[in-house]
Protein backbone atom coordinates (compact mmCIF):
# COMPACT_ATOMS: atom_id res chain seq x y z
CA UNK A 1 0.00 0.00 0.00
CA UNK A 2 1.55 3.25 -1.08
CA UNK A 3 -0.72 5.67 0.71
CA UNK A 4 -3.78 5.34 2.89
CA UNK A 5 -7.13 6.07 1.28
CA UNK A 6 -9.49 8.83 2.32
CA UNK A 7 -11.73 6.20 3.94
CA UNK A 8 -8.88 4.73 6.00
CA UNK A 9 -7.78 8.16 7.22
CA UNK A 10 -11.35 9.03 8.10
CA UNK A 11 -11.66 5.80 10.02
CA UNK A 12 -8.64 6.72 12.16
CA UNK A 13 -10.04 10.20 12.73
CA UNK A 14 -13.38 8.81 13.90
CA UNK A 15 -11.71 6.61 16.49
CA UNK A 16 -9.82 9.40 18.25
CA UNK A 17 -10.43 12.72 19.95
CA UNK A 18 -8.30 15.57 18.68
CA UNK A 19 -7.83 16.96 22.21
CA UNK A 20 -6.29 13.66 23.40
CA UNK A 21 -3.63 13.87 20.69
CA UNK A 22 -2.89 17.62 20.91
CA UNK A 23 -2.62 17.32 24.70
CA UNK A 24 0.57 15.32 24.12
CA UNK A 25 2.13 18.40 22.54
CA UNK A 26 0.48 21.37 24.25
CA UNK A 27 -1.18 21.57 27.69
CA UNK A 28 -4.91 22.16 27.27
CA UNK A 29 -7.49 23.56 29.62
CA UNK A 30 -11.21 23.01 29.20
CA UNK A 31 -13.59 25.92 28.94
CA UNK A 32 -17.14 24.98 28.15
CA UNK A 33 -17.24 22.50 25.29
CA UNK A 34 -13.83 23.49 23.95
CA UNK A 35 -10.21 23.22 25.01
CA UNK A 36 -7.63 26.01 24.91
CA UNK A 37 -3.85 26.04 24.75
CA UNK A 38 -0.88 28.20 23.82
CA UNK A 39 -0.51 28.09 20.03
CA UNK A 40 2.79 26.42 19.00
CA UNK A 41 2.74 28.03 15.56
CA UNK A 42 3.37 31.61 16.57
CA UNK A 43 5.21 33.26 19.44
CA UNK A 44 2.61 33.50 22.18
CA UNK A 45 2.01 33.16 25.91
CA UNK A 46 -1.77 33.28 25.94
CA UNK A 47 -4.04 30.37 25.15
CA UNK A 48 -5.18 31.60 21.74
CA UNK A 49 -5.60 28.17 20.19
CA UNK A 50 -8.94 26.45 20.61
CA UNK A 51 -9.48 22.73 20.14
CA UNK A 52 -12.92 21.37 19.47
CA UNK A 53 -13.73 17.69 19.85
CA UNK A 54 -17.11 18.33 18.36
CA UNK A 55 -15.61 19.60 15.12
CA UNK A 56 -12.35 17.62 15.50
CA UNK A 57 -10.52 20.82 14.65
CA UNK A 58 -8.03 23.23 16.15
CA UNK A 59 -7.82 26.91 15.34
CA UNK A 60 -5.60 29.77 16.46
CA UNK A 61 -7.36 33.11 16.73
CA UNK A 62 -4.12 35.04 16.39
CA UNK A 63 -2.15 33.46 13.55
CA UNK A 64 -5.03 31.68 11.84
CA UNK A 65 -3.46 28.20 11.84
CA UNK A 66 -6.28 25.70 11.63
CA UNK A 67 -7.05 22.17 10.63
CA UNK A 68 -7.68 18.71 11.94
CA UNK A 69 -5.52 16.41 14.06
CA UNK A 70 -3.37 15.31 11.09
CA UNK A 71 -2.68 18.90 10.02
CA UNK A 72 -1.65 19.68 13.60
CA UNK A 73 0.78 16.78 13.95
CA UNK A 74 2.15 17.43 10.47
CA UNK A 75 2.83 21.10 11.21
CA UNK A 76 4.14 20.49 14.72
CA UNK A 77 6.45 17.61 13.92
CA UNK A 78 7.36 18.95 10.49
CA UNK A 79 6.67 15.62 8.84
CA UNK A 80 4.62 14.70 5.80
CA UNK A 81 0.85 14.39 5.93
CA UNK A 82 0.94 10.60 5.65
CA UNK A 83 3.61 10.32 8.33
CA UNK A 84 1.32 12.37 10.55
CA UNK A 85 -1.60 10.03 9.83
CA UNK A 86 0.60 7.11 10.78
CA UNK A 87 1.82 8.80 13.94
CA UNK A 88 -1.70 9.65 15.13
CA UNK A 89 -2.83 6.08 14.46
CA UNK A 90 0.07 4.70 16.46
CA UNK A 91 -0.53 7.11 19.34
CA UNK A 92 -4.14 6.00 19.45
CA UNK A 93 -3.13 2.35 19.34
CA UNK A 94 -4.87 1.81 16.01
CA UNK A 95 -3.23 -0.83 13.90
CA UNK A 96 -2.53 0.53 10.43
CA UNK A 97 -0.24 -0.52 7.68
CA UNK A 98 0.76 2.80 6.19
CA UNK A 99 3.81 3.08 4.05
CA UNK A 100 4.80 6.72 4.41
CA UNK A 101 6.38 8.57 1.52
CA UNK A 102 10.05 7.97 1.77
CA UNK A 103 10.24 4.62 3.51
CA UNK A 104 11.57 2.15 0.99
CA UNK A 105 9.02 -0.43 0.00
CA UNK A 106 9.63 -3.32 2.34
CA UNK A 107 9.10 -6.24 0.08
CA UNK A 108 10.82 -9.48 0.86
CA UNK A 109 14.16 -8.95 -0.86
CA UNK A 110 14.67 -5.58 0.78
CA UNK A 111 13.70 -6.75 4.23
CA UNK A 112 16.25 -9.58 3.86
CA UNK A 113 18.89 -6.99 2.97
CA UNK A 114 18.02 -4.90 6.02
CA UNK A 115 18.43 -8.02 8.14
CA UNK A 116 21.85 -8.70 6.63
CA UNK A 117 22.99 -5.20 7.46
CA UNK A 118 21.62 -5.39 10.96
CA UNK A 119 23.44 -8.65 11.66
CA UNK A 120 26.67 -7.35 10.08
CA UNK A 121 26.52 -4.17 12.13
CA UNK A 122 26.25 -6.10 15.40
CA UNK A 123 28.93 -8.53 14.28
CA UNK A 124 31.45 -5.76 13.53
CA UNK A 125 30.71 -3.99 16.80
CA UNK A 126 31.36 -7.19 18.68
CA UNK A 127 34.71 -7.70 16.91
CA UNK A 128 35.99 -4.41 18.21
CA UNK A 129 35.58 -5.60 21.79
CA UNK A 130 37.52 -8.85 21.35
CA UNK A 131 41.28 -9.24 21.94
CA UNK A 132 41.74 -9.05 18.15
CA UNK A 133 40.38 -5.52 18.32
CA UNK A 134 43.18 -4.22 20.51
CA UNK A 135 45.11 -2.34 17.80
CA UNK A 136 41.96 -0.83 16.38
CA UNK A 137 40.87 0.33 19.83
CA UNK A 138 44.26 1.93 20.39
CA UNK A 139 43.98 3.64 17.02
CA UNK A 140 40.55 5.06 17.87
CA UNK A 141 41.85 6.27 21.20
CA UNK A 142 44.72 8.01 19.47
CA UNK A 143 42.20 9.65 17.13
CA UNK A 144 40.40 10.89 20.26
CA UNK A 145 37.31 8.82 19.70
CA UNK A 146 35.93 7.91 23.10
CA UNK A 147 34.10 4.72 24.12
CA UNK A 148 30.93 6.75 24.36
CA UNK A 149 31.32 7.91 20.75
CA UNK A 150 32.10 4.34 19.63
CA UNK A 151 28.89 3.18 21.22
CA UNK A 152 26.74 6.04 20.00
CA UNK A 153 27.88 5.77 16.39
CA UNK A 154 28.01 1.96 16.51
CA UNK A 155 31.60 1.84 15.36
CA UNK A 156 32.88 -1.70 14.68
CA UNK A 157 35.72 -3.68 13.17
CA UNK A 158 36.15 -6.14 10.29
CA UNK A 159 38.83 -8.78 10.81
CA UNK A 160 41.01 -10.60 8.31
CA UNK A 161 38.73 -13.64 8.00
CA UNK A 162 35.46 -14.80 6.42
CA UNK A 163 33.48 -15.22 9.58
CA UNK A 164 30.74 -12.77 8.70
CA UNK A 165 30.02 -14.46 5.37
CA UNK A 166 30.01 -17.83 7.13
CA UNK A 167 27.68 -16.60 9.82
CA UNK A 168 25.23 -15.17 7.30
CA UNK A 169 25.36 -18.32 5.12
CA UNK A 170 24.61 -20.44 8.17
CA UNK A 171 21.63 -18.23 8.91
CA UNK A 172 20.27 -19.12 5.48
CA UNK A 173 21.01 -15.98 3.42
CA UNK A 174 21.95 -17.18 -0.04
CA UNK A 175 25.23 -16.33 -1.75
CA UNK A 176 23.71 -14.15 -4.46
CA UNK A 177 21.98 -11.93 -1.95
CA UNK A 178 25.16 -11.54 0.13
CA UNK A 179 27.08 -10.48 -2.97
CA UNK A 180 24.25 -8.21 -4.10
CA UNK A 181 24.21 -6.58 -0.67
CA UNK A 182 27.86 -5.66 -0.90
CA UNK A 183 28.84 -7.64 2.19
CA UNK A 184 30.54 -10.54 0.38
CA UNK A 185 32.52 -10.92 -2.83
CA UNK A 186 32.62 -13.95 -5.13
CA UNK A 187 35.89 -15.47 -6.31
CA UNK A 188 36.14 -18.86 -8.01
CA UNK A 189 32.61 -19.82 -7.02
CA UNK A 190 33.25 -19.20 -3.34
CA UNK A 191 32.21 -16.10 -1.45
CA UNK A 192 34.37 -14.16 1.00
CA UNK A 193 34.06 -11.15 3.30
CA UNK A 194 34.59 -7.88 1.40
CA UNK A 195 35.69 -5.78 4.35
CA UNK A 196 38.93 -6.81 6.02
CA UNK A 197 40.97 -5.09 8.69
CA UNK A 198 38.94 -1.97 8.65
CA UNK A 199 37.25 0.13 11.25
CA UNK A 200 33.60 -0.03 10.30
CA UNK A 201 31.26 2.95 10.43
CA UNK A 202 27.65 2.00 9.75
CA UNK A 203 25.60 4.29 7.49
CA UNK A 204 21.89 4.59 8.20
CA UNK A 205 18.89 5.59 6.20
CA UNK A 206 16.66 8.38 7.45
CA UNK A 207 14.74 5.93 9.62
CA UNK A 208 17.90 4.83 11.40
CA UNK A 209 18.23 1.46 9.66
CA UNK A 210 21.73 0.30 8.72
CA UNK A 211 22.03 0.25 4.93
CA UNK A 212 25.77 0.34 4.33
CA UNK A 213 29.22 0.82 5.80
CA UNK A 214 32.25 2.96 5.41
CA UNK A 215 35.36 0.95 6.23
CA UNK A 216 38.53 2.78 7.18
CA UNK A 217 42.07 1.36 7.24
CA UNK A 218 43.92 1.81 10.50
CA UNK A 219 47.21 -0.01 9.91
CA UNK A 220 49.59 -0.54 6.99
CA UNK A 221 49.61 1.58 3.83
CA UNK A 222 46.42 0.65 2.09
CA UNK A 223 45.83 3.09 -0.78
CA UNK A 224 42.19 3.74 -0.14
CA UNK A 225 41.54 5.33 3.21
CA UNK A 226 37.82 4.60 3.12
CA UNK A 227 35.76 2.05 1.26
CA UNK A 228 32.04 2.67 1.10
CA UNK A 229 29.41 0.07 0.33
CA UNK A 230 28.50 0.05 -3.35
CA UNK A 231 25.07 1.37 -4.28
CA UNK A 232 22.46 -1.30 -3.65
CA UNK A 233 18.68 -1.44 -3.71
CA UNK A 234 18.58 0.04 -0.23
CA UNK A 235 21.77 2.09 -0.28
CA UNK A 236 21.21 5.10 -2.49
CA UNK A 237 23.82 7.78 -2.07
CA UNK A 238 21.61 10.61 -3.27
CA UNK A 239 19.15 9.87 -0.50
CA UNK A 240 21.68 9.48 2.24
CA UNK A 241 21.97 12.06 4.98
CA UNK A 242 24.26 10.67 7.63
CA UNK A 243 22.89 11.01 11.17
CA UNK A 244 19.37 12.08 10.13
CA UNK A 245 17.51 9.87 12.60
CA UNK A 246 19.97 10.60 15.43
CA UNK A 247 19.95 14.35 14.96
CA UNK A 248 16.31 14.83 14.08
CA UNK A 249 15.15 15.84 17.54
CA UNK A 250 18.05 18.20 18.25
CA UNK A 251 17.53 19.89 14.90
CA UNK A 252 13.84 20.46 15.56
CA UNK A 253 14.47 21.61 19.12
CA UNK A 254 17.24 24.05 18.19
CA UNK A 255 15.52 24.95 14.93
CA UNK A 256 18.85 24.85 13.18
CA UNK A 257 20.97 22.30 11.36
CA UNK A 258 24.68 22.20 10.59
CA UNK A 259 25.52 20.45 7.34
CA UNK A 260 28.96 18.92 6.86
CA UNK A 261 30.51 16.63 4.27
CA UNK A 262 31.78 13.58 6.13
CA UNK A 263 30.58 11.30 8.88
CA UNK A 264 33.80 11.91 10.83
CA UNK A 265 32.84 15.59 11.01
CA UNK A 266 29.52 14.59 12.55
CA UNK A 267 31.20 12.33 15.09
CA UNK A 268 33.77 14.96 16.02
CA UNK A 269 31.17 17.71 16.45
CA UNK A 270 29.15 15.33 18.61
CA UNK A 271 32.20 14.93 20.86
CA UNK A 272 32.15 18.66 21.62
CA UNK A 273 28.45 18.68 22.35
CA UNK A 274 27.04 19.71 18.96
CA UNK A 275 24.31 17.27 17.99
CA UNK A 276 22.24 18.99 15.30
CA UNK A 277 24.54 17.89 12.49
CA UNK A 278 23.97 16.01 9.22
CA UNK A 279 26.54 14.88 6.65
CA UNK A 280 26.03 14.76 2.88
CA UNK A 281 28.69 12.03 2.62
CA UNK A 282 30.56 14.08 0.07
CA UNK A 283 28.10 13.48 -2.74
CA UNK A 284 26.49 16.32 -4.65
CA UNK A 285 23.46 17.57 -2.78
CA UNK A 286 20.12 16.51 -4.26
CA UNK A 287 16.61 17.93 -4.15
CA UNK A 288 15.52 14.97 -2.05
CA UNK A 289 18.09 15.79 0.60
CA UNK A 290 17.18 19.46 0.62
CA UNK A 291 13.51 18.60 1.10
CA UNK A 292 14.31 16.22 3.94
CA UNK A 293 16.23 18.97 5.69
CA UNK A 294 13.48 21.54 5.16
CA UNK A 295 11.05 19.26 6.99
CA UNK A 296 13.09 19.77 10.15
CA UNK A 297 14.14 23.42 10.00
CA UNK A 298 14.69 26.37 7.71
CA UNK A 299 17.86 27.51 9.43
CA UNK A 300 20.89 25.94 7.81
CA UNK A 301 24.58 26.38 8.52
CA UNK A 302 26.82 25.02 5.77
CA UNK A 303 30.23 23.96 7.03
CA UNK A 304 31.89 22.03 4.25
CA UNK A 305 35.61 21.26 4.03
CA UNK A 306 37.89 24.30 3.89
CA UNK A 307 39.41 23.32 0.54
CA UNK A 308 38.34 24.38 -2.95
CA UNK A 309 36.08 21.33 -3.34
CA UNK A 310 34.30 22.36 -0.15
CA UNK A 311 33.77 25.83 -1.61
CA UNK A 312 32.29 24.28 -4.72
CA UNK A 313 30.02 22.06 -2.63
CA UNK A 314 28.87 25.13 -0.69
CA UNK A 315 27.91 26.94 -3.90
CA UNK A 316 26.14 23.93 -5.32
CA UNK A 317 24.13 23.54 -2.11
CA UNK A 318 23.08 27.18 -2.33
CA UNK A 319 22.09 26.67 -5.96
CA UNK A 320 20.03 23.52 -5.34
CA UNK A 321 18.14 25.11 -2.46
CA UNK A 322 17.55 28.53 -4.00
CA UNK A 323 13.79 28.01 -4.36
CA UNK A 324 13.36 26.84 -0.79
CA UNK A 325 12.83 29.33 2.00
CA UNK A 326 16.03 28.41 3.79
CA UNK A 327 17.88 30.89 5.93
CA UNK A 328 21.41 29.85 5.02
CA UNK A 329 24.57 30.75 6.89
CA UNK A 330 28.05 29.72 5.91
CA UNK A 331 31.21 28.75 7.74
CA UNK A 332 34.45 28.49 5.77
CA UNK A 333 37.30 26.92 7.71
CA UNK A 334 40.82 28.11 7.17
CA UNK A 335 43.90 26.10 6.11
CA UNK A 336 41.81 23.74 3.94
CA UNK A 337 40.77 21.84 7.05
CA UNK A 338 37.64 19.75 7.40
CA UNK A 339 35.64 20.18 10.62
CA UNK A 340 37.05 16.96 12.10
CA UNK A 341 40.69 18.00 11.68
CA UNK A 342 39.86 21.55 12.61
CA UNK A 343 38.55 20.58 16.02
CA UNK A 344 41.54 18.28 16.66
CA UNK A 345 44.02 20.95 15.59
CA UNK A 346 42.44 24.18 16.85
CA UNK A 347 40.15 23.01 19.62
CA UNK A 348 36.52 23.27 20.62
CA UNK A 349 36.48 27.00 21.42
CA UNK A 350 37.67 28.01 17.97
CA UNK A 351 35.01 25.84 16.37
CA UNK A 352 32.27 27.35 18.54
CA UNK A 353 33.49 30.79 17.62
CA UNK A 354 33.27 29.93 13.92
CA UNK A 355 29.72 28.65 14.31
CA UNK A 356 28.66 31.69 16.31
CA UNK A 357 29.97 33.95 13.55
CA UNK A 358 28.68 32.04 10.56
CA UNK A 359 28.38 34.42 7.61
CA UNK A 360 25.03 35.37 6.17
CA UNK A 361 24.38 34.21 2.63
CA UNK A 362 24.61 37.81 1.51
CA UNK A 363 28.02 38.38 3.08
CA UNK A 364 29.25 35.15 1.58
CA UNK A 365 28.08 36.22 -1.87
CA UNK A 366 29.58 39.64 -1.34
CA UNK A 367 32.98 38.10 -0.71
CA UNK A 368 32.58 35.77 -3.69
CA UNK A 369 31.43 38.54 -6.04
CA UNK A 370 34.41 40.77 -5.42
CA UNK A 371 36.94 37.96 -5.34
CA UNK A 372 38.13 38.36 -8.94
CA UNK A 373 37.34 42.04 -9.26
CA UNK A 374 39.43 45.12 -8.69
CA UNK A 375 37.21 47.69 -7.00
CA UNK A 376 39.58 50.51 -7.96
CA UNK A 377 38.52 49.89 -11.53
CA UNK A 378 35.15 51.59 -12.43
CA UNK A 379 34.10 48.79 -14.80
CA UNK A 380 34.66 46.19 -12.10
CA UNK A 381 32.71 48.33 -9.64
CA UNK A 382 29.79 48.41 -12.08
CA UNK A 383 29.96 44.63 -12.53
CA UNK A 384 30.10 44.17 -8.78
CA UNK A 385 27.15 46.48 -8.07
CA UNK A 386 25.01 44.78 -10.70
CA UNK A 387 25.71 41.36 -9.23
CA UNK A 388 25.26 42.26 -5.61
CA UNK A 389 22.14 44.42 -6.03
CA UNK A 390 20.24 41.29 -7.07
CA UNK A 391 21.20 39.68 -3.77
CA UNK A 392 20.54 42.81 -1.76
CA UNK A 393 16.98 43.12 -3.04
CA UNK A 394 16.23 39.64 -1.66
CA UNK A 395 16.77 40.79 1.93
CA UNK A 396 13.45 41.31 3.68
CA UNK A 397 14.66 42.60 7.04
CA UNK A 398 14.91 46.43 6.93
CA UNK A 399 17.75 46.67 9.41
CA UNK A 400 19.85 43.97 7.77
CA UNK A 401 19.15 45.59 4.42
CA UNK A 402 20.35 48.97 5.64
CA UNK A 403 23.54 47.60 7.17
CA UNK A 404 24.41 45.63 4.03
CA UNK A 405 23.65 48.64 1.85
CA UNK A 406 26.10 50.72 3.89
CA UNK A 407 28.72 47.99 3.43
CA UNK A 408 28.40 48.18 -0.35
CA UNK A 409 28.61 51.97 -0.36
CA UNK A 410 31.69 51.88 1.81
CA UNK A 411 33.31 49.22 -0.36
CA UNK A 412 32.68 50.93 -3.70
CA UNK A 413 32.25 54.62 -2.98
CA UNK A 414 29.12 54.63 -5.16
CA UNK A 415 26.31 56.93 -3.92
CA UNK A 416 23.43 55.55 -1.90
CA UNK A 417 20.85 57.01 -4.32
CA UNK A 418 22.35 55.12 -7.21
CA UNK A 419 22.36 51.76 -5.41
CA UNK A 420 18.81 52.33 -4.20
CA UNK A 421 17.54 53.24 -7.67
CA UNK A 422 19.13 50.08 -9.07
CA UNK A 423 17.38 48.03 -6.41
CA UNK A 424 14.04 49.66 -7.23
CA UNK A 425 14.40 48.69 -10.86
CA UNK A 426 15.35 45.18 -9.83
CA UNK A 427 12.58 44.61 -7.33
CA UNK A 428 9.88 45.93 -9.66
CA UNK A 429 10.35 42.79 -11.69
CA UNK A 430 9.93 40.61 -8.61
CA UNK A 431 6.91 42.28 -7.08
CA UNK A 432 4.45 40.37 -9.25
CA UNK A 433 5.65 37.02 -7.91
CA UNK A 434 4.81 37.86 -4.32
CA UNK A 435 1.54 36.38 -3.13
CA UNK A 436 -1.02 38.92 -1.98
CA UNK A 437 -1.70 38.68 1.72
CA UNK A 438 -5.33 37.96 2.49
CA UNK A 439 -7.00 40.93 4.07
CA UNK A 440 -8.23 40.24 7.60
CA UNK A 441 -11.34 42.34 7.11
CA UNK A 442 -13.31 41.44 4.02
CA UNK A 443 -15.48 44.43 3.44
CA UNK A 444 -16.96 44.66 -0.02
CA UNK A 445 -20.51 43.47 -0.57
CA UNK A 446 -19.18 40.84 -2.98
CA UNK A 447 -16.91 39.43 -0.29
CA UNK A 448 -19.81 39.40 2.10
CA UNK A 449 -21.98 37.56 -0.42
CA UNK A 450 -19.21 35.02 -1.06
CA UNK A 451 -18.85 34.38 2.67
CA UNK A 452 -22.56 33.86 3.07
CA UNK A 453 -22.78 31.52 0.10
CA UNK A 454 -19.92 29.38 1.37
CA UNK A 455 -21.26 29.42 4.92
CA UNK A 456 -24.62 28.15 3.70
CA UNK A 457 -23.02 25.53 1.47
CA UNK A 458 -21.18 23.93 4.40
CA UNK A 459 -24.23 24.12 6.67
CA UNK A 460 -27.03 23.17 4.31
CA UNK A 461 -26.58 20.35 1.80
CA UNK A 462 -29.42 21.73 -0.38
CA UNK A 463 -27.41 24.84 -1.20
CA UNK A 464 -24.47 22.91 -2.63
CA UNK A 465 -26.19 21.80 -5.81
CA UNK A 466 -28.22 24.99 -5.88
CA UNK A 467 -24.92 26.85 -6.14
CA UNK A 468 -23.67 24.45 -8.79
CA UNK A 469 -26.80 24.80 -10.92
CA UNK A 470 -27.33 28.55 -10.57
CA UNK A 471 -24.00 30.27 -10.05
CA UNK A 472 -20.87 28.05 -9.89
CA UNK A 473 -18.66 31.10 -9.76
CA UNK A 474 -17.15 33.25 -7.00
CA UNK A 475 -14.88 36.26 -7.60
CA UNK A 476 -12.08 35.23 -5.25
CA UNK A 477 -9.94 32.36 -6.54
CA UNK A 478 -9.56 30.51 -3.24
CA UNK A 479 -13.28 30.82 -2.56
CA UNK A 480 -14.01 29.52 -6.04
CA UNK A 481 -11.71 26.52 -5.49
CA UNK A 482 -13.26 25.85 -2.11
CA UNK A 483 -16.77 25.97 -3.53
CA UNK A 484 -15.94 23.56 -6.33
CA UNK A 485 -14.26 21.13 -3.89
CA UNK A 486 -17.42 21.22 -1.78
CA UNK A 487 -19.49 20.42 -4.88
CA UNK A 488 -17.15 17.61 -5.92
CA UNK A 489 -17.17 16.14 -2.42
CA UNK A 490 -20.95 16.26 -2.30
CA UNK A 491 -21.33 14.64 -5.70
CA UNK A 492 -18.99 11.85 -4.66
CA UNK A 493 -20.35 11.08 -1.20
CA UNK A 494 -23.96 12.37 -1.48
CA UNK A 495 -23.72 14.34 1.72
CA UNK A 496 -21.49 16.95 3.24
CA UNK A 497 -20.04 17.39 6.71
CA UNK A 498 -17.09 19.51 7.69
CA UNK A 499 -15.22 16.84 9.65
CA UNK A 500 -15.05 14.46 6.68
CA UNK A 501 -14.46 17.26 4.20
CA UNK A 502 -11.31 18.44 5.98
CA UNK A 503 -9.95 14.90 5.87
CA UNK A 504 -10.76 14.90 2.16
CA UNK A 505 -8.73 18.11 1.70
CA UNK A 506 -5.72 16.41 3.32
CA UNK A 507 -2.96 18.99 3.65
CA UNK A 508 -4.28 21.63 1.28
CA UNK A 509 -3.60 24.30 3.92
CA UNK A 510 -5.05 27.16 1.96
CA UNK A 511 -8.46 25.54 1.66
CA UNK A 512 -8.42 24.02 5.16
CA UNK A 513 -7.77 27.45 6.67
CA UNK A 514 -10.36 29.14 4.50
CA UNK A 515 -13.09 26.63 5.25
CA UNK A 516 -12.44 26.90 8.99
CA UNK A 517 -12.59 30.68 8.65
CA UNK A 518 -16.00 30.31 6.99
CA UNK A 519 -17.12 27.88 9.68
CA UNK A 520 -16.17 30.44 12.31
CA UNK A 521 -18.15 33.33 10.84
CA UNK A 522 -20.51 34.85 13.33
CA UNK A 523 -23.72 34.13 11.51
CA UNK A 524 -26.85 33.34 13.50
CA UNK A 525 -28.74 31.13 11.15
CA UNK A 526 -28.61 29.66 7.71
CA UNK A 527 -30.28 31.69 4.97
CA UNK A 528 -33.57 31.16 3.19
CA UNK A 529 -33.63 30.32 -0.52
CA UNK A 530 -34.73 33.91 -1.24
CA UNK A 531 -31.75 35.27 0.65
CA UNK A 532 -29.43 32.89 -1.20
CA UNK A 533 -30.86 34.19 -4.48
CA UNK A 534 -29.97 37.69 -3.37
CA UNK A 535 -26.35 36.69 -2.71
CA UNK A 536 -26.21 35.06 -6.13
CA UNK A 537 -27.52 38.26 -7.70
CA UNK A 538 -24.83 40.25 -5.95
CA UNK A 539 -22.13 37.96 -7.38
CA UNK A 540 -23.72 38.10 -10.85
CA UNK A 541 -23.79 41.87 -10.58
CA UNK A 542 -20.06 41.74 -9.85
CA UNK A 543 -19.47 39.58 -12.91
CA UNK A 544 -21.47 41.91 -15.12
CA UNK A 545 -19.74 44.95 -13.74
CA UNK A 546 -16.42 43.36 -14.48
CA UNK A 547 -17.50 42.48 -18.02
CA UNK A 548 -18.73 46.03 -18.64
CA UNK A 549 -15.51 47.48 -17.22
CA UNK A 550 -13.45 45.32 -19.54
CA UNK A 551 -15.55 46.10 -22.59
CA UNK A 552 -15.52 49.84 -21.82
CA UNK A 553 -11.76 49.73 -21.54
CA UNK A 554 -11.58 48.08 -24.97
CA UNK A 555 -14.01 50.59 -26.40
CA UNK A 556 -11.88 53.45 -25.13
CA UNK A 557 -8.85 52.19 -27.03
CA UNK A 558 -10.59 50.96 -30.16
CA UNK A 559 -10.38 53.11 -33.30
CA UNK A 560 -12.14 50.89 -35.81
CA UNK A 561 -15.75 52.13 -36.03
CA UNK A 562 -17.26 48.72 -36.80
CA UNK A 563 -15.62 47.10 -33.79
CA UNK A 564 -16.57 50.09 -31.62
CA UNK A 565 -20.19 49.61 -32.59
CA UNK A 566 -20.06 45.91 -31.70
CA UNK A 567 -18.52 46.65 -28.33
CA UNK A 568 -21.09 49.30 -27.53
CA UNK A 569 -23.85 46.87 -28.43
CA UNK A 570 -22.43 44.20 -26.15
CA UNK A 571 -22.30 46.62 -23.23
CA UNK A 572 -25.86 47.66 -23.96
CA UNK A 573 -27.06 44.02 -24.00
CA UNK A 574 -25.47 43.30 -20.63
CA UNK A 575 -27.12 46.42 -19.21
CA UNK A 576 -30.54 45.39 -20.53
CA UNK A 577 -30.27 41.95 -18.92
CA UNK A 578 -29.35 43.68 -15.69
CA UNK A 579 -32.65 45.59 -15.66
CA UNK A 580 -34.89 42.65 -16.38
ZN1 LIG B 1 -1.12 30.81 16.41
Amino acid sequence: MSKPSYEEILDIKRKINISDIIRDYVPLIQRGKNYFGVCPFHDDHNPSMSVSNEKQMYKCFVCGEAGDVFNFVKEYEKISYYEAVKKVAEKAGINVNIDTNFKPKTNNIFSRQYEIYDISNKFYQNNLNTTLGKTARAYLKERQISDEMIKHFQIGLSLNDNNLTKLLSNKGYDDDLLVKSGISVRRNNTIYDIYRNRIMFPLWDINGKTIGFSGRVYEGNDQSKYINTMETDIFKKGLLLYNYENARESIIKQDEVIIVEGFMDVIRLYSIGIYNVLATMGTAITNDQVNLIRKLTKNVILMFDGDAAGGKATNSYIEVSKNIDFDIKIVRLEENLDPDDYIIKKGKEKMLEHLAHAKSLFDYKLINSKRNLNLDNPEDVSKFINQIVKELSKINDDIVFDLELKKIIKLTGVSEELVRSKIKRDTKKNVVEKKPIRKKVRESKYDKASNLILYNMINNNDIILYYYDNLSYLPNEIDRKLASEIVLFFKKYNSFNLLDFITYLEDNNELVKRVSEIDDLKIDKISTKEEIDEYFETIKEYTKKKQIDELSEKLKNETNEVVRKELAKKIFDIRIKENK
